[in-house]
């Protein structure tokens, strides 16, 4: 590994819990590698690897598989997570005893790290909002969210700007920033070959200036948290301490324990929590939590009509567990269903954001028959008496590679293609034939291995 910049370390000798020659020791080990468990999609992936001590659905793992050949990572079995950052869930369960009926958003949630574990934590009965400002990444989000399964998570591609018009609406919000990148040296060669001090400086104003457009839309009591995965105190300490001097906050402390050799940061009035690679077995992380105390403006209610539409609700019976608090919407030639408690937020939503995913989409009425949507097939709430077919590794991953698969016996019409247990996506059996309908931009495009078909 490329040396580390001795501008960054010069500047962490004044850091409580650095130790210089640790520090550069775990820099020639590599990184470590985890996933998170889905609470709500058992299979037996990992769950006998080391727990990460501050999430008990976090495990290590010993090497770096390629997870693009592990049908049960498709089924969003799990997420590969770094363990630093799981910390999130230590910190909700503390702050949050009470996770019902809360708004919450990520302001900064691509790839989808801590809003997957968000979707995790929170009761049905919350609202997630995923943002993510850049339009390529929001896709991905996108696709990571419908992976995890759950109706109560949207996503939106918004600057922070606009989020923070929705004035005292969030219980919540996640800033996890986007930072000089200097907790992922080991994972990320280009964090460090692309490192300096005055991108340190570029981010550090771009956070202060996230925190004070996103602020409006904190609650009075709501709770901020800030996280980056850089050491520098200019995007960290000092970012906190600034929003101490503007604001009126309260800083928010948890339990830890000693043996998690998390360092607890107190600056001032702020505190917060730092992991270096030397002292927990994760990567470079930085984290806080704050209390809003200041009285915040709100939003009228929007009016609304109800668009739940009772026609679908057969099908909708079908296609999901039987639920009695969901509304069934109509959106862009496609029908959604959504938390019903959640249908008002939509009006109040739209009228500052970009509505990218609403709910769960169930799929489109074609002229014969309903065409079902691959959100169904990965979605914690899928119904129980659609037909689905078992296959093996094999068929698995040739199916995730779009190929036509051999399934003769299989019965004519619409079913979920499920690898121990957990659905892929759906097929359609014709006779002589079944179609895959994976959506296209889905599907694998590495090569497999003879190795990896087993
Ligand atoms: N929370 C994510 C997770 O756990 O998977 C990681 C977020 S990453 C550290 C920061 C994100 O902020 C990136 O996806 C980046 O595209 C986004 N971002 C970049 N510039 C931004 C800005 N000006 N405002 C808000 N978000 C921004």
């Amino acid at each position: 590994m490329k040396a580390l910049p001795d501008v960054l370390t010069e500047k962490l000798k004044g850091v409580k819990g650095y130790d210089e020659q640790a520090f550069l020791n775990a820099h020639q080990l590599p990184a470590v590698t985890s996933v998170r468990l889905h609470p709500a999609k058992q299979s037996n992936a990992f769950i006998n690897n080391d727990p990460v001590p501050w999430c008990p659905e976090g495990r290590y793992l010993d090497e770096r598989p390629v997870f693009t050949t592990d049908p049960l990572y498709h089924a969003g079995a799990y997420y590969v997570q770094e363990a630093s950052s799981m910390f999130l869930d230590h910190l909700l369960k503390h702050l949050l005893p009470d996770n019902k009926n809360l708004r919450v958003l990520d302001l900064c949630a691509a790839p989808g790290g801590k809003s997957t574990l968000l979707a995790s934590f929170l009761d049905k009965s919350s609202l997630l909002v995923s943002n993510e400002v850049i339009r390529t990444r929001a896709s991905i989000l996108e696709e990571n969210m419908l992976r995890w399964g759950y109706m109560n998570t949207w996503v939106t591609s918004n600057d922070p700007k606009d989020l923070g018009k929705l004035h005292g609406y969030f219980d919540v919000i996640v800033v996890d920033a986007p930072c000089s990148g200097s907790g992922l040296f080991r994972k990320d060669a280009k964090a460090l070959a692309d490192w300096s001090e005055a991108n340190v400086q570029l981010c550090s104003q771009r956070q202060h200036r996230i925190l004070a457009d996103v602020w409006p839309a904190l609650k009075e009591n709501g709770i901020l948290v800030y996280a980056t995965c850089s050491y520098s105190p200019e995007e960290d300490e000092q970012v906190l301490q600034w929003l101490n001097e503007h604001y009126d906050v309260e800083p928010l402390t948890v339990p830890l324990k000693e043996a998690w050799g998390i360092t607890e940061i107190r600056n001032g009035a702020a505190c917060a929590y730092r992991f270096f690679p030397d002292k927990v077995k994760g990567e470079g992380f930085f984290i806080a939590a704050v209390r809003k105390k200041a009285a915040a403006d709100t939003l009228k209610p929007q009016r609304f009509k109800t668009g739940n539409d009772k026609k679908i609700q057969q099908q909708a019976a079908y296609l999901l567990q039987p639920s009695d608090d969901i509304a069934y919407l109509h959106i862009k030639d496609e029908y959604c269903a959504v938390i019903a408690e959640h249908e008002k937020d939509i009006a109040l939503l739209q009228q500052y954001v970009y509505l990218r995913k609403t709910g769960l989409v169930l799929g489109t009425p074609a002229a014969k028959e309903w065409l079902p949507a691959h959100d169904v097939a990965l979605s914690v709430n899928r119904g129980n008496g659609i037909p689905f077919v078992q296959v093996n590794k094999e068929q698995a991953l040739r199916y995730l590679k779009k190929e036509d698969l051999q399934l003769p016996d299989t019965a004519k019409g619409w079913h979920i293609i499920q690898y121990e247990g957990l659905g892929l996506g759906w097929i359609k059996a014709l006779s002589g034939r079944v179609n895959n309908y994976l959506p296209k931009h889905w599907r694998i495009r590495m090569e497999i291995t003879d190795a990896d078909w087993q």
